[in-house]
């Protein structure tokens, strides 16, 4: 079953998208499976990390903008090769066991749309496998 969805992004910033994720594992109906959460752009990804400290998301994005850097000798016209870097590092997919109808994420555990280049309005899709 695919299930595809929209957001409204930031400048730069991690969005958390859990609870659409969980929403779909449940309307699918899966018990046992498997769930592929994808990102279909070049300067944004998916990521899953800490939940509790809202400045892990803040210190990410900080941590990420110190190592990869808009640098003057970057040739693409766009101007954004960061965000491709950041894109790329990241990764355009998580994927996520489903166990008993639900998401096997640990307690600390969320899942995270990462926008590098916004703001915009982005899709993500969820495929989930399964029973
Ligand atoms: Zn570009």
């Amino acid at each position: 079953m695919l299930f595809d969805f929209r957001l409204d992004t930031p400048a730069e910033g991690l969005v958390d998208i859990t609870n659409e994720v969980s929403e779909a594992v449940k309307e699918s109906g899966v018990y046992e499976g498997i769930c592929v959460i994808y990102c279909p752009h070049t300067t944004a990804a998916i990521t899953i990390n800490e939940n509790a400290d809202p400045d892990v998301k803040t210190d990410f994005v900080m941590g990420m903008g110190k190592s990869f850097p808009d640098l003057a000798q970057f040739r693409h016209a766009e101007g954004n090769s960061d965000a491709h870097i950041k894109s790329s590092t990241v990764g355009a997919s998580e994927t996520v066991i489903i166990s008993k109808g639900k998401l096997l994420l640990g307690t600390w555990q969320d899942i995270y749309f990462c926008e590098f280049d916004g703001p915009r309005t982005r899709k993500f899709y969820v495929k989930i496998m399964g029973d």
